[in-house]
């Protein structure tokens, strides 16, 4: 891990950023007035570098997020700004219930949009070696967007890592894609529930929304189902799907649409199953992570009115620590099914060897570390020693 930074190189950065926001055409008296009040965060420093203890469960993190106030505050919401979301949907083609499901994920629909001191926090990022190259870029159009008169230095507060606003924009997002919907003249993503929506809708559109299609949906998988597609993220029409005995969360035929769907288990086959189509892929180019992207769609649902997903997420299923993790990639690389590099975390590789290694012991091959797997990697310890 590379040494952070103290106040005599920080001193150093502010110099080095200095030059390189003039030379992206911010304003002096931006550069200098914002760049001659930026101070190191130890704290900021602190959270970068902290390692979550254990892996979150599906259940840990869908019930937290997936909350049945945040459903209702979700419906209320929809109700309030419909007139405002369903002009975002004519611009963008995004659908009203996603936008307010986004905005309850962000920031609990515009409650707590964070208050720690952007600027700080990303010129603390920016002089750290460990991801410099990225929050410089993000410090520079932090820097631009205070040029361009959108917010005042001042204002700008959010995450430790520099998200902002009612929808936890990085700066750099905040510079393509923000819009001035309410045409006051400012592109306002901290006070302007019509700027902060419209901005979340140009920004999916952006990365590819596709109207008229869900995000995917819960499943319910045959007996005897053949797991294989779940470990290689295989794509396949809906059309295969129900070929293969795949129904709807109520048993019902899918749809015959020429949609491409991926099987995901999240919590393995004892939790819930969901197909998910290409606007799920957009919804992970918001953020990279399978289980966010899941809490999007599900909430997006609850909100336009449907019901408690069929299969709850197992309440009981394993947390691993980054050593425990590093121990069973070890046992499986021995065994000769390769996890990939030993990291401690359970990536594609090693959920692939984990099937493989399921398939091999005659077990369920969903890829899911659960207990039966880490026993039976156990075993095979003990009979080789
Ligand atoms: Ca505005």
């Amino acid at each position: 891990m590379p040494v952070p930074p103290d106040a005599a190189r920080f001193a150093q950065c502010v110099v080095e950023f200095k030059s390189a926001a003039l030379a992206a055409d911010v304003s002096p008296a931006v550069v200098n007035g914002v760049l001659d009040q930026v101070q190191l965060s130890d704290r900021v420093l602190e959270l970068d570098r902290k390692q979550p203890e254990f892996t979150q469960t599906f259940a840990d993190y869908f019930n937290r997020r997936v909350t049945p106030e945040r459903v209702t505050r979700g419906r209320w919401a929809l109700a309030e700004h419909r007139a405002l979301l369903e002009q975002i949907r004519v611009s963008t083609g995004v659908p009203p219930q996603y936008l307010v499901a986004f905005w309850g994920l962000e920031t609990n629909f515009g409650s707590y949009l964070g208050n720690m001191a952007i600027p700080d926090s990303l010129a603390t990022l920016a002089c750290d070696p460990r991801r410099s190259r990225y929050f410089t870029g993000e410090l520079i159009s932090a820097l631009k967007i205070i040029d361009a008169g959108d917010v005042a230095a001042d204002d700008m507060t959010g995450s430790w890592a520099g998200a902002m606003g009612h929808v936890q924009f990085m700066p750099s997002a905040y510079l393509r894609f923000a819009v001035d919907f309410d045409g006051d003249g400012r592109r306002d993503l901290f006070h302007s529930t019509p700027d902060a929506l419209a901005s979340a809708g140009y920004f999916l559109n952006a990365l590819g929304w596709k109207p008229g299609l869900r995000w995917g949906r819960e499943v319910r998988l045959p007996e005897g189902f053949d797991f294989a597609p779940v470990a290689s993220a295989q794509a396949l029409p809906l059309a295969a799907w129900r070929e293969l005995g795949v129904t709807d969360a109520f048993g019902h035929p899918l749809p015959a649409a020429p949609v491409l769907a991926v099987l995901r288990l999240p919590a393995g086959h004892r939790g819930p199953a969901f197909l998910t189509y290409d606007n799920f892929d957009v919804i992970m180019g918001w953020n990279r992570s399978v289980f966010y992207a899941l809490a999007v769609g599900h909430l997006a649902d609850r909100i336009a009115g449907a019901g408690r997903l069929q299969q709850p997420p197992p309440e009981d299923d394993l947390r691993f620590s980054t050593d425990q993790l590093i121990g069973i990639q070890s046992r499986l690389a021995t065994l000769g099914y390769d996890p990939g590099e030993p990291d401690g975390r359970l990536g594609p590789a090693t959920r692939a060897a984990v099937s493989r290694f399921q398939a091999d012991q005659g077990l369920i091959s969903d890829g899911h570390l659960d207990a039966e797997v880490v026993r039976r990697l156990e075993g095979t310890a003990a009979e080789s020693d």
